[in-house]
Protein backbone atom coordinates (compact mmCIF):
# COMPACT_ATOMS: atom_id res chain seq x y z
CA UNK A 1 0.00 0.00 0.00
CA UNK A 2 1.65 3.22 -0.95
CA UNK A 3 1.81 6.23 1.61
CA UNK A 4 -1.39 8.51 1.05
CA UNK A 5 -0.93 11.53 4.21
CA UNK A 6 2.45 11.81 5.56
CA UNK A 7 3.40 13.72 8.97
CA UNK A 8 7.07 14.99 9.10
CA UNK A 9 8.14 16.20 13.10
CA UNK A 10 5.16 17.97 13.06
CA UNK A 11 4.42 20.70 16.44
CA UNK A 12 1.33 22.82 17.22
CA UNK A 13 1.76 25.22 20.37
CA UNK A 14 -1.30 27.18 21.46
CA UNK A 15 -1.02 30.23 22.65
CA UNK A 16 2.89 30.85 21.31
CA UNK A 17 4.57 33.57 22.83
CA UNK A 18 1.74 34.04 25.74
CA UNK A 19 1.65 32.90 29.38
CA UNK A 20 -0.91 30.26 28.49
CA UNK A 21 1.69 28.53 25.80
CA UNK A 22 1.31 24.68 25.84
CA UNK A 23 3.05 22.55 23.40
CA UNK A 24 -0.01 20.39 22.19
CA UNK A 25 1.90 18.29 19.68
CA UNK A 26 5.29 17.38 19.69
CA UNK A 27 7.41 16.09 16.97
CA UNK A 28 5.11 13.84 15.50
CA UNK A 29 6.03 12.07 11.92
CA UNK A 30 4.07 8.72 10.72
CA UNK A 31 2.86 7.71 6.96
CA UNK A 32 -0.57 6.95 6.37
CA UNK A 33 -1.61 4.47 3.74
CA UNK A 34 -4.50 4.17 1.19
CA UNK A 35 -7.29 2.08 2.19
CA UNK A 36 -5.68 1.83 6.06
CA UNK A 37 -8.06 2.00 9.24
CA UNK A 38 -5.94 3.73 11.90
CA UNK A 39 -6.93 3.98 15.63
CA UNK A 40 -5.98 6.64 17.49
CA UNK A 41 -5.71 6.29 21.05
CA UNK A 42 -4.38 8.40 23.93
CA UNK A 43 -5.65 10.67 27.38
CA UNK A 44 -7.54 13.35 27.13
CA UNK A 45 -5.28 16.13 26.11
CA UNK A 46 -2.93 14.27 24.99
CA UNK A 47 -3.11 16.13 21.35
CA UNK A 48 -4.97 13.92 19.14
CA UNK A 49 -7.94 16.72 18.16
CA UNK A 50 -4.93 18.98 17.61
CA UNK A 51 -3.48 16.47 15.43
CA UNK A 52 -6.52 15.47 13.55
CA UNK A 53 -6.84 18.87 12.74
CA UNK A 54 -3.38 19.38 11.59
CA UNK A 55 -4.18 16.78 8.59
CA UNK A 56 -6.82 18.72 7.14
CA UNK A 57 -5.43 21.82 7.33
CA UNK A 58 -7.70 23.53 10.01
CA UNK A 59 -4.83 24.45 11.54
CA UNK A 60 -1.40 25.18 10.84
CA UNK A 61 1.94 23.40 12.41
CA UNK A 62 3.90 25.56 14.28
CA UNK A 63 6.54 23.55 12.86
CA UNK A 64 6.98 20.42 10.54
CA UNK A 65 4.66 19.23 7.49
CA UNK A 66 1.65 17.62 6.66
CA UNK A 67 1.95 15.78 2.61
CA UNK A 68 -0.56 14.36 0.93
CA UNK A 69 0.60 12.43 -1.73
CA UNK A 70 3.84 14.57 -1.29
CA UNK A 71 2.34 17.93 -1.67
CA UNK A 72 2.86 20.05 1.10
CA UNK A 73 -1.03 20.59 2.32
CA UNK A 74 0.00 24.19 3.84
CA UNK A 75 2.46 25.07 0.81
CA UNK A 76 -0.16 26.80 -1.16
CA UNK A 77 -3.36 28.04 0.60
CA UNK A 78 -5.58 28.34 -2.51
CA UNK A 79 -5.24 24.59 -2.53
CA UNK A 80 -6.44 24.66 1.45
CA UNK A 81 -10.31 23.91 0.42
CA UNK A 82 -9.47 21.19 -1.72
CA UNK A 83 -7.64 19.66 0.88
CA UNK A 84 -10.26 19.69 3.25
CA UNK A 85 -12.32 17.80 0.43
CA UNK A 86 -10.25 14.98 0.65
CA UNK A 87 -9.63 15.01 3.78
CA UNK A 88 -13.33 14.98 5.97
CA UNK A 89 -13.03 15.61 9.57
CA UNK A 90 -15.84 15.02 11.54
CA UNK A 91 -15.46 16.53 14.59
CA UNK A 92 -16.57 15.38 18.69
CA UNK A 93 -20.12 16.40 19.20
CA UNK A 94 -20.65 17.42 15.21
CA UNK A 95 -24.28 17.58 15.68
CA UNK A 96 -23.64 21.46 17.47
CA UNK A 97 -22.57 22.33 13.24
CA UNK A 98 -25.74 21.92 12.03
CA UNK A 99 -26.92 24.78 10.39
CA UNK A 100 -29.37 24.76 7.44
CA UNK A 101 -32.83 24.89 7.63
CA UNK A 102 -32.94 21.47 6.44
CA UNK A 103 -30.87 18.37 6.88
CA UNK A 104 -30.77 17.49 3.15
CA UNK A 105 -29.06 20.98 2.88
CA UNK A 106 -27.25 20.30 5.68
CA UNK A 107 -25.88 16.88 3.83
CA UNK A 108 -25.36 19.06 0.35
CA UNK A 109 -23.61 22.07 1.75
CA UNK A 110 -20.48 20.17 1.09
CA UNK A 111 -20.68 18.41 -2.22
CA UNK A 112 -22.42 21.72 -3.46
CA UNK A 113 -19.43 23.75 -2.48
CA UNK A 114 -17.31 21.53 -4.52
CA UNK A 115 -19.15 22.45 -7.74
CA UNK A 116 -20.67 19.74 -8.21
CA UNK A 117 -23.74 19.71 -10.57
CA UNK A 118 -27.76 19.17 -8.94
CA UNK A 119 -28.32 15.35 -9.91
CA UNK A 120 -24.47 14.44 -8.44
CA UNK A 121 -25.44 16.47 -5.38
CA UNK A 122 -28.80 14.30 -4.68
CA UNK A 123 -27.16 11.42 -5.59
CA UNK A 124 -24.40 12.04 -3.08
CA UNK A 125 -26.54 12.89 -0.24
CA UNK A 126 -28.91 9.65 -0.84
CA UNK A 127 -25.72 7.91 -0.40
CA UNK A 128 -24.19 10.06 2.38
CA UNK A 129 -27.58 9.24 4.28
CA UNK A 130 -27.63 5.60 3.91
CA UNK A 131 -24.41 5.06 4.65
CA UNK A 132 -24.77 7.22 7.46
CA UNK A 133 -27.93 5.20 8.85
CA UNK A 134 -29.86 8.26 8.19
CA UNK A 135 -33.67 7.43 7.27
CA UNK A 136 -34.64 9.07 3.64
CA UNK A 137 -37.55 10.91 5.36
CA UNK A 138 -35.74 12.84 8.41
CA UNK A 139 -34.04 14.47 5.05
CA UNK A 140 -36.39 17.04 4.55
CA UNK A 141 -36.42 18.02 8.71
CA UNK A 142 -34.99 20.53 10.32
CA UNK A 143 -32.02 19.25 11.95
CA UNK A 144 -33.31 20.74 15.23
CA UNK A 145 -36.22 18.34 14.87
CA UNK A 146 -33.70 15.12 15.02
CA UNK A 147 -32.95 13.04 18.19
CA UNK A 148 -28.91 13.33 19.48
CA UNK A 149 -28.43 10.42 17.43
CA UNK A 150 -29.66 11.48 14.15
CA UNK A 151 -27.98 14.56 14.14
CA UNK A 152 -25.11 12.88 14.83
CA UNK A 153 -25.66 10.84 11.38
CA UNK A 154 -26.57 13.56 9.73
CA UNK A 155 -22.91 15.48 10.79
CA UNK A 156 -21.71 12.66 9.80
CA UNK A 157 -23.04 12.08 6.37
CA UNK A 158 -22.25 15.63 5.21
CA UNK A 159 -18.53 14.96 5.54
CA UNK A 160 -19.44 11.78 3.95
CA UNK A 161 -20.94 13.17 0.95
CA UNK A 162 -17.66 14.60 -0.03
CA UNK A 163 -16.70 11.50 -0.30
CA UNK A 164 -13.16 12.12 1.02
CA UNK A 165 -10.22 9.88 0.58
CA UNK A 166 -9.56 9.93 4.06
CA UNK A 167 -12.25 10.54 6.82
CA UNK A 168 -11.36 10.94 10.04
CA UNK A 169 -13.57 10.57 13.21
CA UNK A 170 -13.25 12.13 16.70
CA UNK A 171 -15.08 10.40 18.69
CA UNK A 172 -18.00 9.58 16.90
CA UNK A 173 -19.78 7.56 19.16
CA UNK A 174 -19.11 9.81 22.23
CA UNK A 175 -22.02 10.08 23.91
CA UNK A 176 -24.44 7.50 22.01
CA UNK A 177 -25.77 4.32 24.06
CA UNK A 178 -24.23 1.06 23.41
CA UNK A 179 -26.60 0.16 21.15
CA UNK A 180 -26.31 3.30 18.95
CA UNK A 181 -22.55 2.91 19.32
CA UNK A 182 -22.38 -0.55 17.88
CA UNK A 183 -24.70 0.51 15.35
CA UNK A 184 -22.92 3.79 13.87
CA UNK A 185 -19.31 1.80 14.18
CA UNK A 186 -20.40 -1.11 12.04
CA UNK A 187 -21.81 1.48 9.55
CA UNK A 188 -18.36 3.29 9.27
CA UNK A 189 -16.89 -0.03 9.09
CA UNK A 190 -19.48 -0.78 5.86
CA UNK A 191 -18.54 2.77 4.07
CA UNK A 192 -14.96 1.81 4.54
CA UNK A 193 -15.49 -1.31 2.80
CA UNK A 194 -17.56 -0.16 0.15
CA UNK A 195 -14.88 2.63 -0.35
CA UNK A 196 -11.49 1.78 0.51
CA UNK A 197 -10.97 4.79 1.62
CA UNK A 198 -8.77 5.72 4.23
CA UNK A 199 -9.84 5.83 7.63
CA UNK A 200 -8.87 7.73 11.16
CA UNK A 201 -10.72 7.14 14.13
CA UNK A 202 -9.75 8.94 17.36
CA UNK A 203 -11.85 7.04 20.27
CA UNK A 204 -11.82 6.79 24.08
CA UNK A 205 -13.37 2.53 23.15
CA UNK A 206 -10.67 0.18 22.86
CA UNK A 207 -13.29 -2.52 22.24
CA UNK A 208 -14.55 -0.09 19.40
CA UNK A 209 -10.46 0.35 18.62
CA UNK A 210 -10.01 -3.24 18.58
CA UNK A 211 -12.88 -4.39 16.56
CA UNK A 212 -11.81 -2.28 13.02
CA UNK A 213 -8.74 -1.17 13.03
CA UNK A 214 -5.73 -1.96 11.28
CA UNK A 215 -3.00 -0.35 12.86
CA UNK A 216 -2.81 1.51 16.16
CA UNK A 217 -1.14 5.53 16.96
CA UNK A 218 -1.39 6.15 20.54
CA UNK A 219 -0.72 9.50 21.72
CA UNK A 220 0.86 10.86 25.24
CA UNK A 221 1.61 14.25 25.88
CA UNK A 222 1.35 15.33 22.73
CA UNK A 223 3.72 12.73 21.15
CA UNK A 224 3.48 9.86 19.25
CA UNK A 225 4.62 7.02 21.21
CA UNK A 226 3.44 3.70 19.61
CA UNK A 227 1.77 3.27 15.57
CA UNK A 228 1.99 -0.34 15.14
CA UNK A 229 -0.54 -3.24 14.01
CA UNK A 230 -3.41 -2.94 16.53
CA UNK A 231 -2.40 -6.78 17.52
CA UNK A 232 1.21 -5.07 18.60
CA UNK A 233 -0.11 -2.42 20.65
CA UNK A 234 -2.17 -3.78 22.35
CA UNK A 235 -0.32 -6.44 23.57
CA UNK A 236 1.76 -3.55 25.39
CA UNK A 237 -0.88 -3.59 27.95
CA UNK A 238 1.70 -2.32 31.07
CA UNK A 239 2.41 0.08 28.76
CA UNK A 240 -0.72 1.26 28.08
CA UNK A 241 -2.01 1.29 31.51
CA UNK A 242 1.11 3.50 32.47
CA UNK A 243 -0.31 6.40 30.30
CA UNK A 244 -3.78 5.80 31.68
CA UNK A 245 -4.74 3.20 28.98
CA UNK A 246 -6.14 -0.03 28.96
CA UNK A 247 -6.37 -3.22 26.25
CA UNK A 248 -9.68 -4.23 25.67
CA UNK A 249 -11.22 -6.49 28.05
CA UNK A 250 -11.53 -9.34 26.09
CA UNK A 251 -7.90 -8.88 25.33
CA UNK A 252 -7.15 -8.65 28.78
CA UNK A 253 -9.12 -11.88 29.82
CA UNK A 254 -7.36 -13.75 27.11
CA UNK A 255 -3.96 -12.72 27.95
CA UNK A 256 -4.74 -13.99 31.89
CA UNK A 257 -6.11 -17.51 30.77
CA UNK A 258 -3.02 -18.16 28.77
CA UNK A 259 -0.92 -17.61 31.56
CA UNK A 260 -3.05 -20.28 33.01
CA UNK A 261 -2.16 -22.67 30.40
CA UNK A 262 -5.34 -21.93 28.03
CA UNK A 263 -4.28 -22.68 24.56
CA UNK A 264 -5.64 -19.50 23.14
CA UNK A 265 -3.89 -16.98 20.36
CA UNK A 266 -1.82 -14.39 21.68
CA UNK A 267 -3.42 -11.39 21.25
CA UNK A 268 -7.11 -11.55 20.75
CA UNK A 269 -8.94 -8.53 20.21
CA UNK A 270 -12.44 -9.25 19.47
CA UNK A 271 -15.37 -11.31 21.77
CA UNK A 272 -15.98 -12.89 18.43
CA UNK A 273 -12.49 -14.30 18.05
CA UNK A 274 -12.50 -15.53 22.09
CA UNK A 275 -15.60 -16.95 21.33
CA UNK A 276 -14.83 -18.91 18.51
CA UNK A 277 -11.34 -20.10 19.78
CA UNK A 278 -12.61 -20.96 23.60
CA UNK A 279 -15.75 -23.38 21.83
CA UNK A 280 -13.18 -24.65 19.58
CA UNK A 281 -11.13 -26.11 22.63
CA UNK A 282 -14.12 -27.09 24.31
CA UNK A 283 -15.05 -29.28 21.36
CA UNK A 284 -11.70 -30.44 20.97
CA UNK A 285 -12.13 -31.94 24.79
CA UNK A 286 -15.42 -33.65 24.38
CA UNK A 287 -16.62 -31.40 26.70
CA UNK A 288 -19.42 -29.87 23.73
P1 LIG B 1 -7.09 15.42 23.06
O1 LIG B 1 -7.84 15.49 21.76
O2 LIG B 1 -6.16 14.26 23.12
O3 LIG B 1 -7.98 15.50 24.26
P2 LIG B 1 -6.24 18.14 22.48
O4 LIG B 1 -5.55 18.15 21.17
O5 LIG B 1 -7.65 18.63 22.54
O6 LIG B 1 -6.10 16.68 23.12
O7 LIG B 1 -5.39 19.03 23.50
C1 LIG B 1 -3.99 18.94 23.64
C2 LIG B 1 -3.54 20.01 24.63
O8 LIG B 1 -3.75 21.30 24.06
C3 LIG B 1 -4.27 19.98 25.95
O9 LIG B 1 -3.36 20.32 26.97
C4 LIG B 1 -5.31 21.06 25.80
O10 LIG B 1 -5.62 21.64 27.04
C5 LIG B 1 -4.59 22.07 24.91
N1 LIG B 1 -5.55 22.79 24.04
C6 LIG B 1 -6.46 22.24 23.19
N2 LIG B 1 -7.15 23.17 22.54
C7 LIG B 1 -6.67 24.37 22.99
C8 LIG B 1 -6.97 25.74 22.70
N3 LIG B 1 -7.90 26.07 21.81
N4 LIG B 1 -6.26 26.68 23.37
C9 LIG B 1 -5.32 26.37 24.27
N5 LIG B 1 -4.97 25.10 24.58
C10 LIG B 1 -5.64 24.11 23.97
Amino acid sequence: MSTLLRCDNLCFTYGKGTPFEKDAVKNVSLDIRKGEVIGVIGHTGSGKSTLMQMLNGLIKPTSGAVYLEDADINADKSKLRDVRFRVGLVFQYPENQLFEETVRKDISFGPRNMGLPEDAIKERVKRAAEFAGLKSELLDRSPFDLSGGEKRRAAIAGVIAMDPEILILDEPTAGLDPMGRDVLLSQIEAYHNARNNTVLLVSHSMEDIASIADRVLVMNKGECVMFDTTQSVFSRSAELEAMGLRVPQITKITTELRKRGVPLSEGILTVEQAFDEIRAILKKEGRI
